[in-house]
Parts: structure tokens; sequence; C-alpha cells
């Protein structure tokens, strides 16, 4: 079957509503179709208090249907190769849809591979995740009975970079709640040298973490998952470039260690912040198993193989396998006729629903440029992005910010509160106002 529209969206999350309802906003004679096979539309910010008890996940999933701006024509399939130079995408029911105009949203896949073990044990044996299954983290929590509580993060780009810390202070939270904190170790380690890379946030942050005397492990990249014996094993990168610059036999972070490091190589303040005492196992000189009781972690993440193996993907570099787009009109780099955004664009700033929020109005303002060929493309992207620092319950700071770091902030939400200081008025916003404003206003391009 063949069928032929003026402007095809690839994928109904939140990045393909909120494109497909802005563009009707501005001309509803546009011939819209938008792919995706999915029956539910999930408000996925939500998961990060679903896996802390504080929001049912029932109330973060929708039926699509109802979603899709009416007008908008839903293809219900999934889409399976794309043929950018002919203009046209196959489905896994053999449908092929010629367009002229071509929007790619189709969010990231979660690459299991990319750490041994962690496909047979995720979401059981104690080793959860709020991507995969909040409602399991929760149980998770509830059965902690004390110990190591590690959590991690991967190296690869992952949305909501913030996420893998959130969980942990509600988790903190909920142990002392519980009375099971004293008993507890929680640590963090994290393949980057920092733990936000934004100021004033990682000031704000750095506090919150002496506070809760969290244990901060630097430049740990999860590499496997024992789930027997319990035991998460990282390779030490911190100067992965240049081996003779590895930082040598770490041991246990609580030791002095500086003799054995080679000149150049980071100091243990470089690598430890409130060394905790917990057991590991040395493998190598950069390889370390951390021993848990129970470990939360974001799964490596990649753009989708049908993105990865089509011609719209970047081929080498960095940003290998994800749409290359530019950074400011979010237009495709060699097809002209091309947009992405969301989760699958090749852009320098965190995969959020927020940064969609940003994004969306500058695709549809220059699509509808390139669609009357009058060669302005006005519309400006500036990186925005945003991360919602839930600190505990009742707890949050807002994160906001640009291309390279540049702090930001919306001047809606700034004009009332300073959003780098832990509020109760921001976590009522990311409970029940953000929620509201997603479903009753972005989705209806209207926010
Ligand atoms: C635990 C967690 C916490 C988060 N917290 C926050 C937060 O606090 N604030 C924030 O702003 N963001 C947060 N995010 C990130 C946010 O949800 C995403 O960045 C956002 O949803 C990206 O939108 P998207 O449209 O690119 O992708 P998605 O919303 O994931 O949608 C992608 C769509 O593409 C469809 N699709 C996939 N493959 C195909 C195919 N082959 N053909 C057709 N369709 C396809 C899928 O079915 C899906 O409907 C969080 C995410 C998680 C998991």
């Amino acid at each position: 079957m063949e069928q032929h529209h003026q402007i095809a969206i690839i994928g109904a999350g939140t990045a393909g509503i909120t494109v497909a309802a802005q563009l009707l906003l501005k001309d509803k004679n546009l011939d819209i179709a938008i792919i995706d096979p999915a029956s539910k539309h999930y408000y996925q910010p939500a998961w990060t208090l679903v896996g802390a008890g504080t929001y049912d996940y029932k109330d973060t999933e929708r039926d699509m249907g109802p979603l899709i701006p009416k007008g908008v024509k839903w293809i219900q399939e999934a889409v399976t190769t794309i043929d950018a130079e002919g203009n046209k995408l196959n489905t896994n029911k053999g449908t092929v849809i010629s367009y002229d105009y071509l929007v790619v949203c189709p969010g990231l896949k979660y690459d299991y591979s990319l750490i041994e073990g962690l496909e047979e044990t995720i979401n059981k044996n104690d080793v959860c995740s709020n991507y995969t299954d909040p409602d399991y983290t929760w149980k998770v929590l509830q059965n902690f009975k004390g110990g190591v509580a590690l959590f991690t993060q991967p190296a690869t780009p992952i949305k909501c970079g913030g996420a893998p810390q959130k969980i942990m202070y509600l988790a903190d939270d909920y142990f002392r709640k519980s009375g099971v904190r004293k008993d507890t170790t929680v640590v963090f380690a994290t393949p980057g040298g920092v733990i936000f890379g934004v100021d004033p946030f990682k000031q704000t942050l750095m506090e919150v973490v002496d506070r809760k005397e969290i244990g901060l492990r630097f430049f740990h990249k999860i590499t496997r998952i024992d789930a027997e014996n319990k035991i998460a094993y990282f390779s030490i990168i911190a100067n992965e470039d240049d081996p003779s610059k590895l930082f040598h036999n770490i041991g246990n972070c609580a030791e002095d260690v500086s003799a054995k490091k080679l000149s150049e190589a980071p100091s243990p303040a470089e690598l430890f912040h409130n060394p905790k005492d917990i057991k590991t196992t040395q493998v190598s000189d950069t390889e370390i198993g951390i021993h848990y009781d129970m470990l939360h972690l974001a799964p490596p993440q990649a753009a989708p193989d049908f993105i990865q193996e089509s011609p719209l993907a970047a081929t080498e570099g960095p940003n290998k396998g994800w749409v290359p787009v530019d950074m400011n009109t979010l237009q495709h780099d060699k097809y002209p006729n091309v947009f992405a955004l969301g989760d699958v664009a090749a852009l320098p700033t965190a995969k959020t629903g927020a940064a969609v929020r940003k994004q969306a109005p500058v695709v549809v303002e220059n699509l509808m440029h390139v669609m009357k060929q009058d060669g302005a493309l006005t519309g400006s992207y500036e990186g925005y992005s945003s991360c919602p620092l839930v600190t505990g319950y009742g707890k949050m700071l807002l994160a906001e910010f640009k291309y390279n770091n540049v702090r930001d902030s919306d001047p809606l939400i700034s004009k009332f509160v300073d959003t780098s200081k832990e509020q109760w008025t921001m976590w009522l916003l990311k409970k029940y106002m953000l929620p509201f404003m997603y479903w009753n206003m972005m989705l209806k391009g209207k926010a």
C-alpha cells in the first residue's frame, strides 16, 4: 500500500505530537501524517516520582489515539527504513509513505548489550531502573534492609541526565523515613568528573550530597553486572584516551593511594568525594567491582536501529548513529526537507522534554519557511534544556541551561523563584503543574 503526505512525522512522543499540534495551529489545512506503532503515550518525567512511591504509574500513561491532534492522520505502524533521496518511508506492515517534508523524532532505544549481564538482571535481583520499570524501583526501596545502595549511569548520552541522581536523593530520604539509612552507605558512581556540569546548580547539589553523606566516585564507567554475587564492575575512564595517564591501583577509595598513581593521573580527590569504606574487588589497575545490596542505573542509550541504519544518521564522530542537524535551525545537515528534534537529534545539550518544548516551535517556524521556499530560517534554538532535580520529598531545584553549559532561565518561572535553591514550590511544579501543562498545553501545541 502506498500513500503520500505533505508532512510525515516519525514518532508520536513528546516531540511528534507537539510539532503536529503546532503545525496545525499555524495552518489547519496542512496534510500531516504521524507514524507511531505505540498504543500508549507516557509522561516519562513523572517516573522519577513513581520510583519513589509518590506518583501512580497509571497516571503517567494515556491512550495514544485521543492525543493525536484532530486533522492529523495517525498511521499506527513502525517505520523500518528511510529512503531520504526518494523521500519515502517503509513500515513494518509494508506501507510505503512518500512525503514532501519529514520530521524525525522517534526518541531513543535502550542498549543493554553495552553492559554485560544487564539484560538478564534488569528489573529483578534488586537491580532497578526508573527508565524501564519505576514500579520495581519502588519495590526495591521498600524492601531494602540496609547495606550499599549503589546508583550509577552509563557513559552514553541518556535522556534526562539528572534522573539517575534524583532517585538517589529520594531513596536517601525514604531510607531515613523507613529507618534503614543508618545501616546504609549511599554511593553514586558516575563516568563524568562532576556531579552536574552547570553552575550554580553544581554547588547546590554538592551541598545536598554532603548533607546526605553520599559517597561520589567519578570517572567510573559501568561495564558488567554479576547479579548472582551482587557486584557491579566499573572501568576507571579518567584519561581514557591516554592509558599511560590512567589512574592505577585505585583499591579502596578510603586508602591513601597517591603513591601508586602516575604523575598525571587524577588525584584521589578528583576520583572520590566523601570516600566510603565499602567492599570492592580490584580486578586490574583500572577495573574495580563494587559490592552492592541494591543497584539503580540508567541503561545505556542509542538512536533506534532503523535510524542508525538510515542515510539520516551521522556516520562517524561522537554523534555517530544520531541524526545530525544544524544546532540552531534543527534542519538536517544533508537533507533540507528534513528536520529532527527530541532525543534522537544530535544536539550538544541535555535530552529532555523541556528541550523539546523549545525545539518544537523552531522546527515549525523553519519548516514553514522551507515550505514557502522563502530562503529564511528565522527560528533559532539556543540549546535550552532543564532538569528538575528533586532532592527529597518536597524539595527540588530546577537546573536550566543552554549550549556551552551556560545558565538560562525560563522567564515565566524565574520571575517567581530562585531555581538554583531547593524549594517546596518547585516540587509542586514537578508533581502537579508540569504534568498538567504537558497533557493540557504542550501536547496541544499551546506551551
Ligand atoms: C526516568 C525519566 C525521567 C525523565 N525526567 C524528565 C524531566 O524531569 N524533565 C524532562 O523535561 N524530561 C525528562 N525525561 C525525558 C523526556 O521524557 C524525553 O526527553 C522526551 O520524552 C523526548 O521526547 P521524544 O519525542 O524525542 O521521544 P519520546 O517521547 O520517547 O517518543 C518517541 C516516540 O517514537 C516512537 N517510535 C519509536 N520507534 C519508532 C518507529 N520505528 N516508528 C515510528 N515511531 C517510533 C515511540 O513509540 C514513541 O512514541 C525523563 C525521561 C525518563 C525516562
